[in-house]
């Protein structure tokens, strides 16, 4: 008889999961620091920062307070009632909490959102370069993902025109994620009601609209697409409180639909996992409705760290790159590097310069390839001054060598 081998069960679903070059280049930079190797890593999208304290302390009171057990699949009702309140005020959205399902993150919420409407034969338009779950997660609904690309010279802004000629009618989602992962774009409102027009034109079209990165914008105005006339039906608005808070380990986010696609997602969250967890929902209150001081204070840092990167990549001849009006992420396009040698070397790919930077140079970046944008490395800078500064000295020194 041969050998029983569980890989031979494995489906193509499990096989395409794979989050691919972030893990892989975070991976290979643990690899070489056990080694002893001396590596800045700026490959990880997640603040530096530990959660506020005011945060930790109200999760701490709520579980010594017995909030330890199942809760309502979505969200305790005082967190989705402060929520609603939250994106009236901050967002204008109006949203009753029997609208807002609170989810294990909002990466939860973004699979419940693409795997409650998005079937096979249905198109998804992904502007990239895009974070890349969305199109994993469109994958696994069988939805069939269609990339529209904007580089630098448009601040990585796909226009609604091009939008618009891509609509089938097959499509059924645009996917925007504004402020964006990985460029740092910031979709203006002009820009954002000539999408929503596009939007508004086609009997079956909704937006996903991500707006994670919201507390953590230098400049320009946060803009939620579903709070534009006529959309407010039309859009599922995510958010969640890893990035704005620092709370990526707690997992916690949220999505704001009309009731049934509200309903329709709890339903795909109770076939997979459960309500969030009690005592991290109880926090999250605190966090919305306590002082945002922390916030703003992490948010100053990022700024930062922004113009230290920006000042850093513009000295390097070969590196484009745009403003950054948001995030902690940089997306220099090196395509102008691709193609040269490091001596014998040839640094043909964003893949192979990214692997050269960390094996030879110690600086760990990812390639955009993950991204849906070839030409383009990102450089995550929610780390201290002092390893953004090492790294830029190094890429630097590797890049304005090259033959
Ligand atoms: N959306 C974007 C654009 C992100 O970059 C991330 C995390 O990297 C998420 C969603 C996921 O956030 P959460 O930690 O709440 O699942």
């Amino acid at each position: 008889m041969t050998q029983f081998d569980p890989a031979a069960l494995l489906v193509t679903r499990s096989q395409s999961a794979d989050e691919g070059p972030i893990i892989r280049m975070a991976q290979r930079a643990r690899e070489l620091r056990a080694k002893g190797m001396d590596v800045v890593s700026l490959t990880v999208g997640e603040p530096d920062f530990d959660t506020p304290e005011n945060i930790q302390a109200a999760a701490t009171a709520a579980m010594k307070a017995g909030f330890t057990h199942y809760s309502p699949v979505m969200g305790i009702p005082e967190l989705r009632s402060a929520l609603s309140r939250k994106l009236k005020a901050e967002n204008g959205l109006d949203f009753g909490a029997n609208e807002i399902c609170v989810a294990n993150g909002a990466k939860q919420a973004i699979a419940n959102a693409i795997l409650s409407i998005i079937g096979p034969g249905d198109e998804v338009v992904m502007l990239a370069p895009f974070w890349v779950s969305y199109e994993i997660l469109v994958r696994f609904a069988g939805g069939t993902p269609v990339v529209l690309h904007a580089g630098v010279e448009e601040d990585y802004k796909v226009p609604a025109a091009r939008i618009a000629a891509a609509v089938t009618p097959s499509t059924k989602l645009v996917i925007l994620n504004s402020p964006s992962n990985p460029t740092g774009a910031v979709w203006s409102r002009e820009e954002l009601e000539a999408l929503a027009s596009v939007v508004k034109g086609h009997p079956h079209l909704m937006v996903l609209s991500d707006e994670i990165y919201e507390y953590i914008i230098f400049g320009g105005e946060m803009v939620s697409i579903g709070s534009l006339p006529g959309m407010r039906e039309r859009t599922i608005t995510v958010n969640g409180f890893s990035k704005g808070f620092a709370m990526t380990g707690w997992r916690l986010g949220y999505a704001a639909a009309a009731e049934p696609l509200a309903r329709a997602m709890g339903r795909i969250q109770s076939a997979v996992s459960a309500g969030a967890n009690q005592f991290v929902q109880r926090a999250a209150i605190a966090a919305l409705e306590g002082p945002r001081d922390e916030v703003e204070r992490m948010r100053l840092r990022y700024q930062a760290r922004r113009d230290m990167v920006l000042e850093g990549l513009r000295a390097i001849p070969g590196v484009r790159i745009g403003e950054i009006p948001a995030t902690f992420y940089a997306f220099p396009d090196v395509s102008a590097l691709l193609g040269r040698k490091a001596g014998n070397h040839l640094l043909d790919t964003a893949d192979t310069l990214c692997d050269w930077l960390l094996e030879e140079h110690g600086v760990a970046t990812v390639p955009g390839t993950a991204f849906g944008a070839p030409g383009s490395i990102r450089l995550s800078f929610a780390c201290s001054e002092a390893e953004i500064e090492k790294a830029m000295t190094r890429m630097r020194k590797a890049l304005e060598n090259l033959t």
